[in-house]
């Protein structure tokens, strides 16, 4: 299967994630119902978008934590168009994408579901949780219940 939009049964499929060997264990952790965050062995700063080095002091001596998903929405923003593979995605739109400040100190990046998209307010208080999309699970977030 292609990562991007293969055709099958008449549905366009989503691209899944690119898995690098510093990534991998990140998307092992969304298979599992797990946000996991980097930490820094050497400095204690933790980081997201997974890295292959700490982005504070360069250390390669990383570790997975487990984050607790909750967080607030720090900006977002509406998206109403699509440009890549738009069949996969076109039954979305509009939809919310915003950053998350997670209570684990790391800014993420997440569609925000559950809600209108209009409804989504700067501050407003999320959860991540997470979806199969066949071959690996994303994570979107939710209105705190
Ligand atoms: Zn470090």
């Amino acid at each position: 299967m292609s990562r991007f939009g293969v055709k099958e049964g008449g549905e366009a499929r989503k691209p899944l994630p690119y898995i690098t060997n510093y990534s991998q264990g990140f998307w092992e952790g969304t298979k599992a119902g797990e946000l996991r965050i980097q930490k820094c062995n050497a400095c204690s700063h933790k980081q997201w978008i997974p890295k292959a080095a700490c982005e504070e002091c360069g250390s390669i001596d990383l570790s997975w934590i487990k984050s607790g998903g909750k967080g607030k929405v720090y900006s977002y923003s509406i998206i109403r168009h699509v440009v890549m593979n738009s069949m996969a995605f076109e039954k979305e739109i509009p939809y919310a994408l915003a950053l998350i400040d997670l209570d684990d100190g790391v800014r993420v990046v997440g569609q925000v579901v559950e809600c209108k998209p209009e409804d989504v307010k700067i501050g407003m208080e999320v959860e991540a949780f997470f979806e199969d999309i066949g071959g690996a699970s994303i994570f979107k977030f939710r209105p705190r219940r």
